[in-house]
């Protein structure tokens, strides 16, 4: 998945630092991320942003490479400190960089970004809110107002029926494989509770047997997703949401249609009972 980049170690305890020259800086607008324009991918480093070094906000390590957070506001910005020699990569081709800790660098930069760029006044009071200098949070001097970068939780059911899953397709998105249930939690309710709520909207199905299977941080909603393997209980009758779904049916698992990239949890779940991984021992 995209946050597997074994054997480098991420390490996302906030540090005051500030940037040295050879630290890496990411440069966002709200075209993408700049990126040198070469055949590698490769990161800017500090020094060619120096006379920027006082709007960089340090974000995360990987191994002993450090990166830097650089609002722009836009692609004239980068053009005045780097000249032409950098490209701009749009949000969704982010976790298709290479190599792939890269790309969960990428990734997992835009969504600090994403809070960095909608967290600029107190939702309290409208005072300007400052970068706190002990953790990652953003404070409100006039009323102690104290803003973290959100987390939204949400589940991913596969719910199983024999040697069947339940696959599904969402209405009117641009991503057309087949998925499985999801969706996010609401206030008051466990994972579980979510997996037999969803579960039953999307498809009007009981289950039962509700397994965790393992997680993934999904930076293009600021999910943390939660994955659940379960069975359905009583009536297999599937009952669509129309205004969700395009498509909610049972596949055997031989006729589901597997096309294996790496990066989600979604993905691995779907090959994880095709290759019957997820059976218990
Ligand atoms: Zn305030």
């Amino acid at each position: 998945m995209i946050q597997d980049i074994s054997p480098f170690k991420y390490h996302v305890e906030y540090e005051n630092r500030k940037p040295e020259k050879e630290d890496f800086v990411l440069p966002f607008s709200r075209e993408g991320l700049a990126l040198r324009d070469t055949e590698e991918i490769a990161f800017f480093s500090c020094r060619e942003f120096e006379e920027k070094t006082e709007q960089m906000v340090y974000l995360f390590s990987v191994d002993a490479m450090r990166f830097f957070y650089l609002p722009v506001s836009d692609e004239t910005e980068v053009d005045a400190c780097v000249g032409s020699g950098h490209r701009i990569i749009k949000r969704q081709e982010l976790r298709r960089l290479a190599p792939k800790h890269f790309a969960f660098v990428a990734v997992t930069a835009f969504q600090l970004d994403g809070w960095y760029r909608t967290n600029k006044f107190c939702g309290r009071c409208g005072n300007t809110l400052f970068h706190d200098t002990k953790e990652r949070m953003l404070l409100c001097p006039a009323c102690d107002h104290r803003v973290y970068p959100r987390i939204n939780p949400a589940v991913i059911v596969a719910v199983t029926n024999g040697s069947r899953l339940l696959l599904t397709k969402y209405r009117g998105r641009a991503y057309t494989n087949y998925a499985l249930v999801a969706g996010f939690s609401e206030i008051g309710e466990s994972f579980e509770d979510t997996v037999r709520r969803e579960v039953m909207e999307e498809a009007g199905l009981s289950v039962k047997n509700i397994r965790y299977y393992g997680s993934q941080p999904w930076a293009f909603a600021d999910n943390l997703l939660a994955g659940y393997f379960c069975e359905v209980d009583g009536s297999d009758e599937i009952r669509m949401d129309e205004e969700e779904l395009s498509e909610a049916c049972w596949l055997e698992r031989e006729d589901i249609p597997v096309e294996y990239t790496d990066s989600s949890l979604t993905n691995e779940m779907i090959c994880a009972f095709k290759n019957r991984q997820n059976e218990q021992s």
